[in-house]
């Protein structure tokens, strides 16, 4: 039997009525199954023994002697206290909300273990969250569920207590929970990982800490096992019929190049080779570009795209925001347009009267690159021959969306951009099924931006600060979290900011403004204000925070700093330090700085290594958001934390190719099941459905 094949209800645990029942559903637990792969978010270690002396370290676990009952308040609300006192004589109380039944379970005098935080409250020190078992002559017949050794700590809903699950996850590991492995036994043996039947009672009853990460280690081994199995089929299946490609035409991408007034970077070129050597395959490239942001990925996008123009395909680029498209049509035509190149721009707010002519051109193939937003794949857009789709920020699309565009051209070559650089274990997970091409180096003359922090109260500093580089000609971000004043939140908003920074700090400059709720013509026109100079400061919320490109900014200042995700922070940065100048990020956090704001901003000034940011924002957020990190590369992974579990990655996907080139058809190993599960995952294979 296979774990997932006890799809028994949970009701058949002793312990588990209608009511409990009710509630378990509330945290996914249905069957005998989901309790036992039920995982705990932590673990309590009671092999410390701590005195009552010595709360503040942690939680208490100590022998006590009940010395008094007390109680307070009436009726139904009559609640009893118990006065305990360890064996070095500190006391504490013990207050038993709703559990009036310990009066006759713990008499006067009767010694007890107690496990729990105590705190001071109304002058005593006390605890009404504790485990207490009373200690008796024969220790096999203790009822309590009270554990020394190794406890697991489940996440809870209301009405469920840890006791609660403790008590179930062991009924059902006590009948249930010798299963058969899913894993090969090669694999088990070569990866030395615990056989599942041993896994799961050391996942809720582990003798040691030790265990219980060998439990997960095995279980995470497990998810990313299958998962590599599915992306790797799904690569396989993508090879299946080769289409007959010859060398691409760098031509019309060489007369790019020549016109530029810089040269490409190492990897830049490197990259447009590996597109290149794709574009031939017999296969539909499906090709994930990474590279800090201003690395130059919209320049390598073009000369690719070039490829496809110059062996007689259209291109599509599309763009997550109008802002973003706009701006890559302006250096389109910018770039192209002497070559050439015939462009449209498509978007939601592109007319009908000029939209029916662009479509009708795209449909006759008198179009060779389109640019624009989400707008490109509506139903309506017809492309004559699409075999090049560029995806810019691809994490901000869903799978659906990159796959509808990728439909309206035959199998065409996929080239996704990132400039949220994933750490290299989660783009394996993630994104199994795709090549990935980065770009580490920036172009050449680029000087490291500088970064400060600065306490709210001490921004007139960095006003000055701005108010030179101004002076010398550059230009200026100032970032908000809000976009007007807001009667919940006592922050700094745009509006408000913009009308301060130009009357009062600096009225010699001709600033503008920008937020998600300008109309699109008016964020157009100051953008291309501020990108030609007429318009000398930027006063902005995030909607900057994506891609757009001005070299001559300078300076980003980032108001209430604390607000911001840290991938929020480095794309924000990234505006600036988009030339030779030296640029500068200014941090102002207020006074309420919480523990993980103080990471990030401490990581912020650090580093601005973007995969070292994207690896630390992981680590600050934790595995379970990795599904928070795109809403299109969302992974419901349980065990496995890419980050943390890179090694184990790599090793379930070396083991799950052998596997493949073994037995292509899964015919052997469990077949049915890894079949069964990979079908019954199908919202997970979706997610990760990398290309289509
Ligand atoms: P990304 O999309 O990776 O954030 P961009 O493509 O917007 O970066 O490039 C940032 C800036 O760097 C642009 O102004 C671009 O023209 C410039 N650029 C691109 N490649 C080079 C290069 N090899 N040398 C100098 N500047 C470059
Ligand atoms: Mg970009």
């Amino acid at each position: 039997m296979f774990v997932r094949e006890l799809l028994e209800s949970v009701h058949a645990l002793k312990g588990a009525g209608p009511a409990v029942c009710k509630k378990l559903a509330k945290l996914g637990i249905f069957t005998v199954a989901d309790i036992l792969l039920y995982p705990p978010r932590d673990y309590e270690d009671r092999t410390v023994r701590r005195l009552i002396a010595c709360h503040a370290e942690g939680p208490v676990n100590c022998e006590v002697i009940i010395t008094a009952h007390e109680w307070f308040g009436f009726g139904r609300m009559k609640t009893l206290k118990l006065h305990a006192q360890d064996l070095s004589g500190s006391r504490a109380v013990l207050v038993c909300f709703n559990r009036p039944f310990m009066e006759n379970g713990f008499p006067e005098g009767s010694r007890a273990n107690l496990f729990g935080r105590l705190e001071y409250k109304y002058g005593e020190l006390q605890s009404a969250a504790f485990e207490l078992e009373a200690i008796v002559a024969d220790p096999d017949s203790s009822q309590g569920s009270f554990r020394t050794g190794t406890l697991p700590v489940y996440p809870l809903t209301e009405g469920i207590s840890q006791g609660v699950l403790r008590k179930l996850s062991e009924r059902a590991l006590a009948n249930w929970g010798k299963v058969d492995d899913e894993i090969p036994a090669q694999f088990i043996a070569a990866r030395k990982l615990a056989g599942k039947t041993q896994a799961l009672k050391d996942l809720h009853h582990p003798a040691t800490p030790a265990d219980a990460a060998q439990a997960r280690r095995a279980l995470a081994y497990e998810e990313l096992f299958y998962l590599q199995i599915m992306i790797l089929k799904r690569s396989i299946e993508r090879r299946k019929d080769g289409l007959q490609r010859k060398a691409v035409d760098i031509s019309l991408a060489k007369v790019l190049e020549a016109r530029l007034p810089f040269t490409l970077t190492a990897d830049q070129e490197k990259t447009l080779e590996e597109i290149a050597t794709d574009m031939a395959s017999p296969w539909p490239m499906a090709r994930l570009l990474q590279g800090d942001v201003g690395s130059g990925k919209t320049l390598v996008a073009f000369m690719a795209a070039l490829f496809a123009v110059a062996g007689g395909g259209q291109a599509a680029l599309l763009a997550p925001t109008e802002l973003l498209a706009r701006q890559h049509a302006d250096n389109a035509a910018r770039l192209l347009e002497p070559l050439g190149i015939r462009l449209a721009y498509l978007s939601g707010n592109v007319s009908d009267s000029s939209r029916k002519p662009l479509l009708s051109a795209l449909a006759r193939g008198d179009i060779d690159i389109a640019v624009g937003t989400h707008a490109l794949f509506s139903a309506d857009v017809v492309y004559k021959n699409l075999r090049f789709v560029i995806v810019d920020e691809q994490h901000r699309f869903g799978v659906l969306q990159r796959i509808a565009l990728g439909a309206k051209g035959n199998k065409p070559d996929m080239l996704m951009m990132s400039a949220t650089p994933i750490p290299r274990t989660l783009a394996l997970t993630a994104f199994g099924d795709l090549s990935v091409s980065t770009i580490r180096t920036m172009p050449e003359g680029r000087k490291e931006i500088i970064t400060h922090l600065a306490r709210q109260g001490n921004e007139e500093r960095v006003y000055d600060f701005v108010r030179r580089e101004l002076k010398a000609g550059n230009r200026a971000y100032f970032v908000y979290p809000l976009v007007e004043n807001s009667d919940k939140l006592e922050l700094k908003n745009a509006e408000a900011m913009f009308s301060h920074l130009q009357k009062t700090v600096f009225p010699e400059y001709a600033g503008g403004l920008i937020h998600s709720r300008l109309p699109e013509e008016r964020k157009r026109d100051t953008m291309s204000a501020f990108s030609c100079g007429v318009i000398r400061f930027l006063v902005a919320t995030s909607v900057v925070e994506v891609g757009v490109d001005v070299p001559e900014a300078t300076c980003m200042v980032i108001e209430h700093a604390e607000r911001f995700g840290l991938a929020a922070l480095h794309q924000l940065r990234g505006r600036v330090g988009r030339s030779s100048r030296q640029s500068y990020c200014f941090l102002v956090w207020s006074e309420k700085l919480g523990d993980d704001a103080k990471r990030r901003v401490m990581a912020m000034k650090e580093t601005t290594d973007g995969f070292k940011i994207s690896e630390e924002d992981l680590r600050i957020r934790g595995p379970g958001d990795i599904t928070g990190t795109s809403q299109a590369g969302a992974l419901r992974l349980t065990f496995c934390d890419p980050v943390r579990d890179a090694e184990l990655l790599e090793a379930a996907r070396e083991d799950a190719g052998a596997l493949l080139r073994e037995d292509p058809e899964l015919q052997s190993i469990a077949g049915s099941l890894v079949r069964s599960v990979l079908e019954r995952a199908s919202p997970f294979a979706e997610k990760t459905a990398g290309t289509g």
